[in-house]
């Protein structure tokens, strides 16, 4: 029989688009984290009819179904009663003794009256068992269904997806594991190099049919690699480490961190760890730099703040850019560049700055300075000033994201003592000046 398990999501929201279903993918990966296939993956709206058949087809192939949403206390949610039909048709819902002590405790915590509609969440088929929910009103619901010889065992689970993992985390994946049989998967983050050229460091890793398996995403710069081992938890865990450390070997200083590591995070703890400040001068950018920046917790720290110097005159004021060097040179160009890291340095008394400045688009390109032309300078304070010029591909937002990732890729180089080193899209040697 398919020891395999299905994912039903359930939703008219879900089949009209409105919102993503984010659950099912999640699933797939827990799944396969804790040794168990994926099967088959549908989505069904808010109907009894349509929602009991979908469920009744896929318990009856696979060893376990996982649903979610439908849980809700209003009358279109109705996973509940499509459980009933299948593991107890005929039958009616009881109310669960449990179910309503935490519905009660629940409101009461809150100092607000429980709506009578929600006693509909403790509400389950006479031989299921409910999953108690500590972060929502809505229990999960465990049944097993038996046809013929093949018994399913169908986790009901809320919608919500902070809701959603935890339930699963604690109360599904402890009875679905099977150690024998994992996909153990990591991630290593580079940035700095184009996919193809990671690709042939990589070389031999990445054949087709290797085992653990090697391969690559690209996304605004950021080239990951992902491998993926499958076997005993221990087994496949050691060969997943295997790998890493040869894929590692390879590619050098280019990789800044694993599993989901910002890069920002990254360059936070290299400076947090030598005592060092940052801030930032934007233009192009507009503040993403600064919002990346502030994305990682804990980062008042090391970042002081930042100017968003959009218009030439908030440059010359807010930065000090000598109104010749916009004129000479351009609002886009190595000298402002410089001018605007220096001017950060100065007026947040920080001891690196990261400057940006280039042509967003769709406007504003010329032959010299085409759409996707950006500057970006990292200045020390007791150090050099670099310059890059880049070339980024792509429509406004993904240069404009582009730029924000190179510009903290400037700062971890810089940081490693290579400020001038070449980087995917950088285009011809970097400018140096010395002392800032
Ligand atoms: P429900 O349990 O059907 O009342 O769902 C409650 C809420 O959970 C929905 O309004 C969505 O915001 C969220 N939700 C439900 N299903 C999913 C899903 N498959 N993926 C992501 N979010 C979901
Ligand atoms: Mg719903």
């Amino acid at each position: 029989m398919n020891c395999a398990v299905a994912i039903l999501s359930v939703g008219d929201e879900l089949v009209l688009g409105q919102i993503e279903d984010t659950n099912a993918s999640w699933l797939s990966r827990a799944l396969q984290s804790i040794g168990r296939t994926p099967g088959e993956r549908r989505t069904v709206g808010d109907d009894r009819a349509r929602l009991a058949d979908a469920l009744r087809t896929l318990a009856s192939t696979h060893a376990a179904v996982i649903v979610t949403g439908g849980l809700g206390p209003t009358l279109d949610d109705l996973t509940r009663e499509a459980l009933l039909d299948v593991v107890s048709p005929g039958a009616v819902l009881v109310e669960d003794e449990a179910g309503v002590e935490h519905l009660r405790g629940w409101f009461e915590k809150r100092g607000r009256p429980m709506p009578a509609s929600n006693l509909r969440q403790a509400m389950r088929p006479p031989n299921a068992r409910l999953l108690a929910n500590p972060h929502g009103t809505a229990p999960g619901i465990a049944a097993r269904a038996t046809f013929d010889a093949h018994v399913c065992e169908i986790f009901c689970l809320p919608g919500p997806p902070n809701e959603m993992k935890p339930m699963f985390d604690n109360l599904v994946a402890p009875v679905l594991r099977d150690d024998a049989n994992v996909v153990a998967t990591a991630a290593l983050h580079s940035i700095g190099l184009g996919e193809s050229t990671l690709a042939e460091r990589l070389g031999e890793l990445m054949e087709r049919g290797r085992e653990p398996s090697v391969g690559t995403t690209a996304s605004d710069g950021i080239v990951s690699i992902r491998v993926r081992a499958t076997g005993p938890r221990n087994a496949a865990q050691a060969a997943l480490e295997a790998t890493i450390a040869e894929c590692l070997s390879r590619t050098g200083n280019i990789v800044y961190g694993r599993d989901g590591e910002p890069l920002a995070a990254v360059v936070g703890r290299m400076l947090a760890e030598r005592n060092l400040t940052l801030s930032t001068a934007e233009s192009c950018t507009g503040g993403m730099l600064g919002s990346f920046i502030t994305d990682v917790a804990g980062s008042s720290a090391w970042y002081m703040g930042g100017a968003v110097t959009y218009a030439n005159e908030r440059k010359i004021a807010d930065l000090g850019v000598p109104a010749a060097t916009i004129e000479t040179h351009g609002a886009v160009s190595h000298e402002t560049a410089i001018a605007m890291a220096r001017g950060a340095l100065a007026r947040f008394n920080t001891h690196l700055a990261i400057a940006t400045t280039g042509v967003a688009g769709p406007g504003g390109g010329s032959e010299a300075k085409p759409v996707g032309t950006v500057y970006v300078a990292v200045a020390a304070r007791d150090g050099d000033v670099f310059s890059r010029r880049f070339h980024f591909p792509g429509d406004r937002t993904t240069v404009r994201r582009r730029t924000a990732h190179l510009a903290l890729a400037c700062t971890r180089f810089a940081l490693l003592g290579e400020g001038a080193r070449a980087l995917l899209w950088s285009e011809g040697e970097a400018v140096r000046v010395e002392r800032a």
